[in-house]
């Protein structure tokens, strides 16, 4: 079993972030990357909001440029995922795949993951035709016609990726008015190869080895069709990647870790960034900043103990 000062259970923004600033504080960080190396900007297009980058950078250049920072200082990307915590004395264990952990300080930094519609046939279409990532399966729909379910920037940016490959793309939004902002809203508009279907949701995803149509819904008259296609993109929204921490750490109604303006959780030591604790901005460069803050706090958190451990020394 490794003993480690902190570890940082994460690899995106908010993780990676935390990684800089935890190895320049000598602490010498632990990364558990999680199942996605890079977390969400790993398989997002183009990223045009973050500062440093005014000609925008793609999500895997930026997560990647953050890793090289944070290793250039000394800390250590694992590839792997944490499986198991036990946080409930002052030295944490943290159990993976392939290892066992000791670590006086945690930082979380998780992320979300993809919201499902959970309407039938979803879940068994998964990668054969149903997708949450246009990035990673665009190109498997060349020619093809798709549906892109949600109405919020995801939703937007990625239909407007995925007109570089299929023939059509059709939002389907579940309201008359979109989440997105106005200039993905305008640019959607603009482009000739995306239609939309307004106060409609999808009630089912149908195929055998492959999605071979949907059904819809008008949320308004009641009104039915199942029409053919061959793709369904979903861009929903995220849940929060705290189920491992479940009954150790206080969380909201959403499963979002309960953090205070410090980035502590319910549990002192146990810190937390980005998506994970973060309902609202869900921004990279907001994780970033979160990310920053829980390394600052875990310093001080590990400063403090050394001190209350050896109380005669200066
Ligand atoms: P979001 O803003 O929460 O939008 C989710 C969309 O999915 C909403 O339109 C919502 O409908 C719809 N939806 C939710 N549950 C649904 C369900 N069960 N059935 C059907 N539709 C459902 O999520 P997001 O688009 O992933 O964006 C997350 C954050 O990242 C936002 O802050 C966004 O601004 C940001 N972001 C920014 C950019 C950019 O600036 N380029 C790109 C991507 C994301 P309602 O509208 O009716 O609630």
């Amino acid at each position: 079993m490794s003993v480690e000062k902190v570890i940082i259970i994460g690899s995106g923004p908010a993780g990676l972030t935390a990684a800089i600033y935890a190895a320049r504080a000598d602490l010498n960080p632990l990364v558990i990357s999680g199942p996605q190396l890079g977390g969400q900007p790993s398989i997002t297009n183009e990223v045009e909001n973050f500062p440093g980058f005014p000609e925008g950078i793609t999500g895997p250049e930026l997560v990647q440029k953050i890793q090289k920072q944070a290793e250039r200082f000394g800390a250590r990307v694992e590839f792997d995922e944490v499986t198991e915590v036990g946080l409930s004395v002052s030295s944490f264990r943290i159990k993976t795949h392939s290892k066992e952990h000791e670590a006086k300080a945690i930082i979380i930094a998780t992320g979300a993951s993809a919201r499902k519609l959970g309407v039938p046939g979803e879940v068994k279409l998964i990668g054969r035709g149903v997708s949450y990532c246009a990035t990673c399966d665009g190109f498997f729909f060349k020619e093809k016609d798709v549906v892109v379910v949600g109405g919020g920037d995801s939703a937007l940016e990625e239909a407007l990726f995925l007109t570089r490959f299929a023939s059509s793309v059709r939002i389907i939004h579940r309201r008359d008015q979109l989440r997105a902002g106005p200039t993905l809203q305008g640019r959607a508009e603009r482009n000739q190869k995306i239609d939309d279907s307004w106060n409609t949701v999808v009630t089912q995803v149908n195929g055998e080895d492959g999605v071979e149509s949907r059904t819809l819904k008008n949320v308004k008259t009641d009104e039915t069709s199942t029409l053919p296609i061959d793709g369904v993109f979903i861009f929903i929204g995220h849940v929060p990647n705290a189920q491992i921490f479940e009954g150790q750490l206080e969380m909201d109604e959403n499963g979002h870790l309960l953090t205070d303006k410090l980035a502590h959780t319910s549990v002192p030591g146990v810190f937390a960034a980005g998506e994970v604790a973060d309902p609202i901005f869900r921004q990279s460069i907001t994780s970033a900043g979160e990310g920053a803050k829980a390394a600052i706090e875990a310093d001080k958190y590990l400063a403090e103990l050394e001190d209350r451990a050896y109380p005669g020394r200066k």
